[in-house]
């Protein structure tokens, strides 16, 4: 009998597992700044997400704060107050004002049928959250930001994997924004990754999470760092050999945990 029920634990790969996958790196002494680890994971993640193009940074939150500061995205915000303290912050660190929209009783997402009466002259932008693997109401909330011309940061932290009409949910908005923290179900130790379609976009990305720098002379403005490292890079290589696993085994207590629910007549 295990002494301590945990609610949840970081998936780690065997160390044996790890060790392989870090030790070409005392040969070659290649930490950070976009090195194989990082190229060969960014890769593999485009395609396990099936997504058009993707960028790993050092966290989700900085996913988040840099794509606001990427599609410069100035004034309100409307957002769900239902989610990580992160979303909110992302918003007001870039020096925008969070709108805070109610949610749906029935999945926790953002309930996009009362965004439009927050939407003033000064909404740059939606950010929704996609809760708990649910999905929001996308086509609503892409109506509306057609209309009002609003850009759509979609805070994907905890849709790893998760699919919708045929697509990665990475594939929705102007940009998803993933978190690889150690607790979430797939995790690069700390980690994040923004997932676009939109080739300037990721540009701006890529030399935002790199204070800026467009070349070896040429720093276009302010940047940050937020480069994500060769060893949470290889962490992420591991882990992703066990993610689909790691998701079963989470569907499978989550139908045990809900049968005994209903067992006990326990309700919705
Ligand atoms: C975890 C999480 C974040 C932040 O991600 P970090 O990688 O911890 O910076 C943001 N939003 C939501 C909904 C999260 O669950």
């Amino acid at each position: 009998m295990p002494d301590r029920i945990l609610v949840t634990r970081s998936s780690m790969p065997s160390m044996e597992e790890y060790m392989e996958e870090i030790k070409e790196m005392w040969d070659t002494h290649w930490l950070t700044n976009m090195g194989p680890k990082h190229k060969s994971l960014q890769e593999k993640l485009k395609e396990y997400l099936s997504v058009e193009a993707i960028d790993l940074l050092t966290n989700g939150h900085m996913a988040l704060e840099l794509s606001l500061q990427a599609l410069d995205v100035k004034g309100e915000v409307i957002t769900t107050p239902f989610t990580f303290a992160s979303t909110t912050h992302a918003i007001v660190r870039n020096g925008c004002t969070p709108v805070f929209c109610d949610i749906r009783e029935d999945d926790f997402t953002i309930d996009a049928s009362k965004i439009e009466s927050l939407i003033t002259e000064r909404t740059a932008a939606i950010l929704p959250v996609h809760v708990y693997g649910n999905v929001c109401e996308i086509e609503t909330i892409h109506s509306l930001a057609e209309k009002y011309h609003l850009k759509v940061i979609y805070d994907a932290a905890h849709a790893f994997g998760v699919r919708y009409k045929g697509k990665g949910i990475g594939s929705f908005g102007d940009v998803s924004c993933f978190s690889f923290h150690a607790t979430k179900v797939f995790n690069t130790i700390e980690g994040g990754a923004v997932c676009f379609a939109d080739e300037a976009f990721g540009r701006r990305i890529y030399q935002l999470k790199n204070f800026g720098i467009r070349g070896p002379e040429v720093v276009d403005g302010v940047g940050a760092n937020a480069k994500m490292n060769e060893f949470c890079a290889a962490m992420g290589l591991c882990n992703l050999r066990h993610v689909d696993g790691e998701i079963a085994k989470r569907k499978k207590w989550w139908s045990t945990i809900w049968r005994g629910w209903m067992e006990c007549g326990g309700s919705v």
